[in-house]
C-alpha cells in the first residue's frame, strides 16, 4: 500500500503551557477516507496545521509520500481546505478558479472540470457573494482539486450548514473519494465520520484514543455484563478464556471486553462447567456512539 503520510509522534505544546497534540502516530495510505474524531479542543486542527507546515511542531516527525519529496514540494500534491472559504466576492465562481489556476500555473480546463465534479457548474457565471455557504464550501473544494493532489484535506467540512448543505457536502466527498483521491478530514461529528470515512483516529485532549477501519470498530465484538455471588472468582474464570479481552468492574458487575465473537451461551456453558452459577448475564453491542462516548468521556 502506498504511504501518503506518516506521523510519528508528534508533539505540540501551545505557549509552554497547552499540550495540544500528545505523541499522536497514524499512518494515512493512499485511497482511504481517514477521519480525525474528536470533540473541541482535542487537536484536530492543530495536527493538519503541523503536517500543512502552518503550525510549528513541538517535537514528533512527519513525513508526507515516504518522504520522496521535500515539505515545500510535497505540499504541492496537497489540497487543503482549513479556513472559511475566501474568494473575491464580485468576482464569478470561474473567474475565481481561473485566478487561482494562474497563480497556481494550473491549465484554464481544469476550472471547468472542477465546477462540474463540485456542482457548480450552473452557477459559475454567478459571483461568489450570491452563494449559500454550502456553494462557497463546495467552491473551495473545486479549488482545493485543481491541480489534481493526491490528497484532500478538510477541517469540519461541513460546520455550519444546513441539512442539505451538509448532504451536498458529504456526497461530494465520497464521490472525490471514489475517484481515487485519498482523503482526511477532521471532524467533532461522529455521524460524518461514520457516513464518510474508512478510518477513524480519535482525539481527546490531544490523546490518541482509538486508531482503525470504522468497520472494526462498528463491528466490534461487544461486551458481557455478568454478576455473581463471588466475583472474584468470577473474574479470575473469565481471564482464563481465550475470547475475553478485558474485565472492568461496575458496581455490582463486571463488564467482560470481548475479542473475538463469543456467545451467551457458550459463555454461561463454560462458567458453569467451572462452578460459577451467574445471577445476571446481558449480552452488548456497543454503537459506534457509544464506543466514542466511552472513550471520550471515561478515560
Ligand atoms: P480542535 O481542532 O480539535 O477543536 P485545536 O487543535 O484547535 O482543537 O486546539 C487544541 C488545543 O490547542 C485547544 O486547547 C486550543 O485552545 C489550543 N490552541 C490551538 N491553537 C492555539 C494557539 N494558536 N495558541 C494557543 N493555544 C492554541
Ligand atoms: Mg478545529
Amino acid at each position: 500500500m502506498e504511504t501518503i503520510l506518516t506521523i510519528k509522534n508528534l508533539n505540540k505544546i501551545f505557549n509552554k503551557r497547552v499540550h495540544a497534540v500528545k505523541n499522536v502516530s497514524f499512518e494515512i495510505y493512499k485511497g482511504n477516507v481517514y477521519g480525525i474524531l474528536g470533540p473541541n479542543g482535542s487537536g484536530k486542527s492543530t495536527t493538519l496545521g503541523i503536517v500543512l507546515n502552518v503550525v510549528n511542531k513541538t517535537s514528533g516527525e512527519y513525513q508526507w509520500f515516504n518522504g520522496d519529496l521535500e515539505t515545500h514540494d510535497a505540499l504541492k500534491k496537497v489540497g487543503a481546505i482549513i479556513e472559511r472559504p475566501n474568494f473575491y466576492p464580485y468576482m464569478t465562481a470561474e473567474e475565481n478558479l481561473k485566478l487561482v489556476c494562474k497563480i497556481k500555473g494550473i491549465s484554464y480546463t481544469k476550472a471547468q472540470e472542477k465546477l462540474e465534479l463540485v456542482g457548480l457548474i450552473e452557477r459559475k457565471d454567478s459571483k461568489f457573494r450570491t452563494f449559500s455557504l454550502g456553494m462557497k464550501q463546495r467552491l473551495a473544494i473545486a479549488s482545493a482539486l485543481l491541480n489534481d493532489p493526491e490528497i484532500l484535506i478538510l477541517d469540519e467540512p461541513t460546520n455550519g450548514l444546513d441539512p442539505q448543505g451538509i448532504r451536498q457536502i458529504r456526497d461530494l466527498i465520497k464521490l472525490i473519494a471514489s475517484q481515487g483521491t485519498t482523503i482526511l478530514l477532521a471532524s467533532h461529528l461522529l455521524d460524518e465520520v461514520e457516513k464518510v470515512c474508512s478510518h477513524v483516529v480519535v482525539l481527546r485532549h490531544g490523546e490518541m484514543l482509538y486508531q482503525g477501519s470504522v468497520d472494526s470498530m462498528l463491528s466490534s465484538e461487544g461486551f458481557f455484563e455478568l454478576k455473581s455471588e463471588n466475583n472474584i472468582v468470577l473474574k479470575q474464570t473469565l481471564f482464563k478464556h481465550n475470547a475475553v479481552d478485558t474485565i472492568k468492574e461496575e458496581e455490582e458487575k463486571l463488564i467482560v471486553y470481548l475479542k473475538e465473537n463469543l456467545e451467551a451461551k457458550e459463555l454461561n456453558q463454560y462458567l458453569f462447567e467451572n462452578g460459577i452459577i451467574l445471577q445476571h448475564l446481558v449480552k452488548r453491542k456497543n454503537s459506534l456512539e457509544e464506543q466514542f462516548l466511552e472513550l471520550t468521556n471515561n478515560k
